[in-house]
């Protein structure tokens, strides 16, 4: 097996600056108000190795709602909790195939939210959070993420108000759960909980270090603490590959061969186990909600460092 040499990763990232900027296409997302007004040229790139180096380049320690992408740090939690089982019963496993707020997906499988990454399932999994008030939950949620970077994180107000005032969607969704029976705490409050979550300001470089804690069996590879257990992680890299980026997952796999989990805020990670994570932001979207630019970045540095799991 050839190693990355700290070489290789500057010149990947390098390069991979470079095919951005030549992508063009793609739009912010403008169902939440506030991801409109987010500079559509920012772009940042960060990769975090297993040994804990960390590198930079661009917008990377700019901060943006994480949006989608806490769903697959939220989920280590609750699978910590009660295992990667009972999660599979409770919420599911199965790409839907579907876009990531669809109603359709649930109405076709007698009421499933189907996986813990669309919002239907991320919305079940925020619902089995431990903690007896609204503020024990947030803090469990939040003190989660907070392993996973090893750094304070913040709520962006502005988010968290814009996507309250235009959530009734997910509210919806919520209250379907509930009556199908896979909604297992009170819908309103779990929707609060699911959106503030999704409101978490995070840079390129701390999703990098998340995702490197995936990429390192479970262990924050810059402060080594332990942040999920080690047989979960195969689980959660194996949901983010079949549905990280919803409907736009197999395009992503065919192109990429990593597990990745994207956002609407802009944000893509990407995890090459045992190795290192990468991860991007660029705020304009395809048509199924991942960073354009960011695609494209991420490809370009898994096909220069050979991080396909699926070439020989
Ligand atoms: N908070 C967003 C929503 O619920 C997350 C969607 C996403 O990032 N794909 O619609």
């Amino acid at each position: 097996m050839s190693t990355i040499s700290d070489q290789d990763i500057i010149q990947a990232i390098k390069h991979a600056i470079e095919v951005g900027n030549n992508t063009t296409g793609g739009q912010n997302a403008s169902y939440i108000p506030a991801l409109a007004q987010v500079p559509s040229d920012l772009f940042g790139i960060a990769i975090v190795t297993c040994e804990g180096k960390v590198f930079t380049q661009g917008d990377a320690d700019t901060p943006f709602a994480i949006e989608s992408i806490s769903k697959a740090f939220n989920l280590a939690h609750v699978m910590d909790k009660i295992g990667a089982k009972e999660l599979r019963t409770r919420v599911g496993a199965d790409p839907t195939g579907e876009p990531f707020n669809s109603v359709m997906a649930i109405e076709l499988h007698h009421g499933s939210p189907l996986n813990p990454l669309v919002n239907a399932g991320a919305m079940a999994t925020v619902s089995l959070v431990e903690g007896d008030t609204s503020d024990q939950i947030w803090t469990n949620i939040i003190g989660n993420m907070m392993r996973f970077t090893g750094e304070p994180l913040t709520v962006n107000q502005e988010i968290y108000k814009s996507e309250t005032d235009t959530n009734q969607h997910n509210r919806g969704i919520a209250w379907l759960l509930k009556s199908y029976g896979y909604m297992y705490n009170d819908p309103d409050m779990v929707v609060d909980l699911y959106t503030r979550m999704c409101s978490i300001n995070i840079t390129a470089k701390q999703l990098a270090i998340m995702g490197a804690c995936y990429a390192n069996g479970g262990v924050n590879p810059i402060d080594k603490q332990r942040v999920v257990n080690q047989e979960n992680v195969p689980c959660i890299l194996a949901e983010m590959t079949m549905s990280g980026l919803y409907d736009g997952s197999g395009d992503w796999l065919y192109k990429a061969g990593l597990p990745g989990k994207s956002g609407v805020g802009g944000g893509l990670v990407a995890v090459a186990p045992g190795k290192l994570a990468m991860a991007v932001f660029s705020p304009p979207l395809d048509p199924c909600g991942n960073s354009v630019k960011g695609q494209a970045a991420l490809q370009s540095i898994i096909k220069d460092l050979n991080l396909n799991l699926y070439v020989s």
